[in-house]
């Protein structure tokens, strides 16, 4: 069911470091966005940002999406919905901090789409590769067959105990696995279909308001705190810049055999230490900008790396490279005087 690029679609989160991105994405290409926020105020840069693009672009209240029929008046009238508000910390306490807004949140949308959505024909989910990664004593590449199981095992058993980090990636299990469910509970009685993208770490320029470095979300947060804090450099992840996961979203409404599909969306493994080795030339003598070891990370093998060919089969992407994400977010950093 692809969506013509005349149609309308509904993001959460939309004042969200990835859904700004998303929103900007699916306006270059044709679309009208109604962006879901939590409240007005979270709403006025987003209407400054986007104010060329006139009654294309509106932004709705949700306050409080793990309410039943939070998404009820939001989805009437669009023709596509990509769902990204979910929490995004490694600082919960208690592990329901996390799961409640990211399953509920979900399940919702989805509910609300099924009742309410009569224009909806595709619905695209932001899910991670947390929700497909696990721990194992070897390096490991995954695919669209994995899941996280391990993470849910063991906040099921640990609750309050369990590491933060195993909050987050259960929250996204969870999420995720609900969505397939309510699909296959609701089987072909859906007007529409679904499709659920995982992305590791989303690097990247900043588009959404943000103050100070310090309330940069937590991906973009790593990224500045590596090049910015001495000896802070340690670890690594596989990556995707924002700007191709923001497209792949547009993508994933576009193409009809997106439909149904799981799809990881990640460029290479990478240690920090990368990152600093490509720092841009005209940076590498600012002081400010850390060195790190430079080449040391070079040949040591990431213990995680994901198969991205399906979505270079199905969606067509093609990736940023790390030397242009690394000058663009060092361009940012500059114009904005952090
Ligand atoms: P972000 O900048 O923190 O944005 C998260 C968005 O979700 C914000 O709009 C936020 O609204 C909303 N949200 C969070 N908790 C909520 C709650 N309890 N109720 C209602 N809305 C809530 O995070 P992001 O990095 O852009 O992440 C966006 C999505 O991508 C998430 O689904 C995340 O799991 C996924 N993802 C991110 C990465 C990454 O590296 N950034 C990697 C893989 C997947 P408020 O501003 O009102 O809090």
């Amino acid at each position: 069911m692809p969506i013509a690029t005349t149609g309308k679609v509904l993001v959460s989160g939309a004042n969200g470091f990835l859904a700004v991105w998303v929103v900007r994405a699916f306006l270059e290409n044709g679309y009208a966005v109604r962006g879901a926020v939590r409240s007005a105020d979270k709403g006025v840069h987003l209407s400054k940002i986007f104010k060329d693009y006139g009654e294309k672009f509106e932004v709705v209240e949700v306050p409080d999406i793990t309410k039943e029929g939070a998404f009820d008046e939001a989805v009437k009238g669009v023709d596509a919905i990509a769902h990204t508000a979910s929490p995004y910390h490694f600082k919960a306490d208690d592990p329901a901090e996390l799961l409640e807004p990211a399953i509920k949140g979900t399940v919702g949308m989805l509910e609300s789409a099924r009742r309410c959505g009569t224009a909806v024909k595709r619905i695209v989910v932001t899910s991670s590769t947390a929700a497909v990664l696990h721990d194992e004593p070897t390096p490991q590449t995954f695919t669209e067959a994995d899941w996280d199981d391990q993470a849910v095992e063991n906040v099921q058993r640990d609750g309050r105990n369990a590491s933060n980090v195993h909050k987050y990636r259960a929250s996204k299990t969870l999420a995720e696995r609900a969505a397939w469910d309510f699909v296959k509970t609701h089987g072909s009685s859906l007007k529409w279909d679904l499709t659920v993208l995982n992305p590791p770490l989303i690097l990247g320029p900043i588009l959404h308001e943000v103050s100070s470095p310090s309330l940069l979300n937590t991906s973009a947060l790593q990224m500045y705190n590596t090049y910015t804090t001495p000896d802070f450099v340690a670890g690594g992840g596989c990556w995707v810049d924002v700007r191709d996961i923001a497209l792949a979203h547009v993508l994933a409404v576009k193409k009809e055999a997106a439909g149904g599909e799981r799809i990881i969306i990640s460029r290479e493994a990478f240690w920090w230490q990368d990152w600093l080795d490509a720092t841009p030339e005209a940076a590498k003598s600012n002081p400010r900008y850390q060195k790190g070891k430079p080449g040391s990370q070079k040949d040591v093998i990431p213990p995680v790396s994901y198969d991205a060919s399906k979505s270079v089969r199905i969606l067509g992407i093609k990736y940023r490279d790390m030397e242009e994400t690394a000058r663009d977010v060092v361009s940012d950093y500059e114009e904005r005087g952090w």
